[in-house]
């Protein structure tokens, strides 16, 4: 994991009579998960937008192990952070092997290096490689297309994990495992998380800290679980 440090950060969309997020700081530690939790609408998609720069920030700075964001180049950005949207996300056009070989590709790494890396990334997430590996997303339930999401947001082993609503667009049992195998993942792979929901709930069971946002991600509460339950 990677230490994040979100420091004064703003974005303010032309057009927009207030900001979508203002002035926010937060240090996140390596290794931890921390949760953004809020209502729809209160910048917390802006938020991990910016951390992945996919939207520059009007002003602030976002630092990963010290290093601005700024400074690291495309490819150097895919390496440090895999990304997990809802509805997972993946090209249609492209089966399920080539949609979690995607950025180990951009990246450099062999051939056999992405093949062997495919298979491993399907039996981590549960699906067996054998059935699922010429697949196309279409031909895949909703719970199958996120876990493949997620698979291929860690193919190439970032240090950091941003996970956007992952599991929003699942049934609640489906959710469930697919939160359950979360936490069974981080135990073994020490990812830097950061995972933005709107379901209370989630954000209390996946949690390391929880930064329980107000509107323009306004940061109401930054702590533990228990400490969030017990105030
Ligand atoms: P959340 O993820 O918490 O639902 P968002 O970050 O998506 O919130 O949105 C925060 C605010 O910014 C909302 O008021 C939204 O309408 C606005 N917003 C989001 N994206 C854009 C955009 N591309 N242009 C203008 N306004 C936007
Ligand atoms: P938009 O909604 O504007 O198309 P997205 O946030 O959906 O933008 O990103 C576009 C695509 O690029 C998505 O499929 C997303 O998974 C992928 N992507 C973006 N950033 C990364 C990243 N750092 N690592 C891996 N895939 C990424």
């Amino acid at each position: 994991g990677a230490r994040i440090q979100l420091e004064n950060l703003t974005k303010r969309y032309p057009g927009s009579p207030s900001p979508a997020v203002d002035d926010v700081s937060l240090e996140i530690k390596p290794g931890e998960t921390v949760i953004l939790v809020g209502p729809s609408g209160c910048g917390k998609s802006t938020t991990l937008r910016m951390i992945n720069r996919l939207i520059e920030p009007t002003s602030g700075r976002i630092r990963i192990d010290e290093e601005d964001v700024t400074d690291i180049d495309p490819v150097g950005l895919r390496r440090k952070i895999g990304y997990a949207i809802q509805a997972s996300g993946l090209f249609p056009h492209m089966t399920v092997a080539e949609n979690i070989a995607l950025v180990p590709k951009m990246v450099g790494w062999s051939k056999s290096r992405v093949k062997d890396r495919v298979e491993e990334m399907l039996d981590l997430v549960g699906l067996d490689p054998r059935e699922f590996h010429g697949r196309y997303p279409r031909q895949l339930s909703g719970g199958q297309q996120q876990r493949v999401g997620v698979a291929r947001a860690l193919a190439a082993d970032p240090p950091v994990l941003l996970m956007d609503e992952p599991f929003g667009a699942v049934d609640p049992i489906t959710r469930d495992h697919l939160q359950d195998e979360l936490i069974r993942l981080q135990r073994e792979l020490h990812k830097t998380i950061v995972f933005v929901t709107h379901d209370f709930d989630e954000a209390i069971k996946l949690g390391d800290r929880i930064a329980v946002l107000r509107e323009r991600s306004h940061i109401a509460q930054f702590d533990t679980p228990e400490a969030i339950l017990t105030n």
